[in-house]
């Protein structure tokens, strides 16, 4: 039987282990610097969480979620994004009755039932960060700002930063009424798009069957925003302009979840060659009350791993990959394997004249010289140290550069 990777996975292997790494490398060491403590949570939760607070009619809900029941018949799912279960984890540990500022950060694997494409899988990893207990307008820029910051630091400078204003419980009632109003003069609206727009009509900006497209006057957050959301939308604006950060106000963006509030936001790069977003949030200020929390204002973001990866690697991003050199260790006579074996275990621990970034392979025992030879030029050593009689009496062994195929003899307490 042949087994294969589940539709939408893959196995992550060679250069792309080593990118993922360093991109995960480079985030958390920007999120330490600003302030955020890192925090993991399951890859599963009660299924009910994400349903109430990512909203019923989302197609992360409808359409793509993971869902299982355990063996006591608990209905569970693998989390589809990292925001609710990190505010689920804020709840829990009481700390939304602290109230004091916090800022966390996480990383790691997502499940979505999607239809697989370049840079999207089924299973696929995000980098998020979160500030909750604070409404003020600077941690909205604040986190605009590193999320520009964290794909600026993989090389990803060509991007463009898209906001705009959901409003408040005030003042979206009365958009939701202008585009229900709007939307019902539209004819052939699909099945999806009739259901949101009784429940949910904001989502229909979101629709992409060009049936439901809809025309420059199409009603826009920004003519119904109250007093307070509009000064608070102007302030998130001045302090991105006076932090030199570029940014579009986009009056179509919705976002696919239902929890924000306010600032939403997505940065796109044209170099994945989509309108897909490299990384996407905004602010959520009723999530956490609504999945039974103190009321407590909360800003965020996620980095989507994959799609940061290849805009990264189409920048050039993985010429910055440090690849340890292969040092191959090999016997020409095989009663020196235990002098070889040791020295072997010896330069993993301290390096080749105090460089540590090596990999060391071998010595393998049995196998004539030719043989270790040619498997040290498949794995792609660079360099094989020959422990061979006559050099090994006179403290000596052979370095074979297997590029050049050049040799020469080194003394042991040298190395
Ligand atoms: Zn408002
Ligand atoms: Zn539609």
């Amino acid at each position: 039987m042949n087994y294969k990777a589940p539709r939408g996975t893959r196995d992550i292997f060679g250069e792309t282990v080593l990118g993922l790494n360093l991109l995960e490398q480079k985030a958390k060491e920007i999120f330490i610097r600003h302030g955020f403590d890192e925090v993991r949570t399951p890859i599963f939760e009660e299924a009910a969480l994400f349903t109430r607070s990512i909203g019923q009619t989302t197609n992360i809900v409808e359409k793509e979620m993971y869902i299982f029941e355990d063996k006591k018949k608990r209905k569970l799912a693998l989390r589809p994004e990292g925001t609710v279960s990190l505010a689920r984890a804020f709840i829990e540990h009481r700390m939304d009755v602290s109230r004091s500022a916090c800022k966390f950060f996480y990383s790691g694997e997502m499940f979505r039932y999607e239809r697989p494409q370049a840079g999207r899988y089924r299973q696929f990893r995000q980098i998020g960060a979160e500030i909750y207990a604070s409404s003020s307008p600077a941690t909205d820029a604040e986190i605009i700002i590193l999320a520009q910051e964290v794909l600026s630091s993989l090389g990803i400078d060509k991007i463009s930063i898209h906001i705009n204003s959901l409003g408040c419980e005030k003042c979206r009632p009365f958009f939701r009424e202008a585009l229900v109003k709007y939307f019902s003069s539209v004819k052939d609206l699909c099945e999806d798009c009739l259901r949101r727009l009784e429940k949910n009509p904001l989502r229909l900006l979101d629709c992409k069957i060009d049936s439901c497209k809809f025309t420059d006057d199409v009603p826009e957050m920004s003519d119904y925003l109250c007093c307070d959301c509009k000064d608070n939308f102007y302030i998130v604006q001045l302090l991105l302009k006076k932090a030199n950060c570029n940014f579009t106000v986009n009056g179509r963006l919705v976002r696919g979840l239902d929890y924000y509030t306010r600032t939403v936001f997505e940065v796109r790069s044209s170099t994945v060659g989509s309108q897909d977003a490299l990384a996407a949030g905004g602010r959520y200020d009723n999530l956490i009350k609504e999945i039974g929390g103190q009321n407590t204002p909360a800003v965020g973001f996620a980095i989507g791993a994959e799609r940061a990866l290849l805009a990264a690697q189409n920048v050039g991003f993985f010429e910055n990959l440090k690849i340890p050199e292969k040092i191959f260790v090999a016997i020409a006579d095989q009663e020196l394997f235990s002098e070889a074996f040791t020295f072997a275990v010896k330069i993993t621990k301290y390096g080749i004249n105090g460089n540590k970034d090596i990999s060391v392979f071998g010595p393998i025992n049995g196998k004539s010289l030719t043989n270790q030879l040619k498997f040290a030029a498949k794995i792609q050593a660079s360099k094989t140290i020959v422990f061979a009689k006559t050099e090994f009496e006179n403290d000596k062994v052979l370095i074979k550069n297997m590029k050049d195929k050049t040799q020469s003899e080194i003394d042991l307490n040298k190395l």
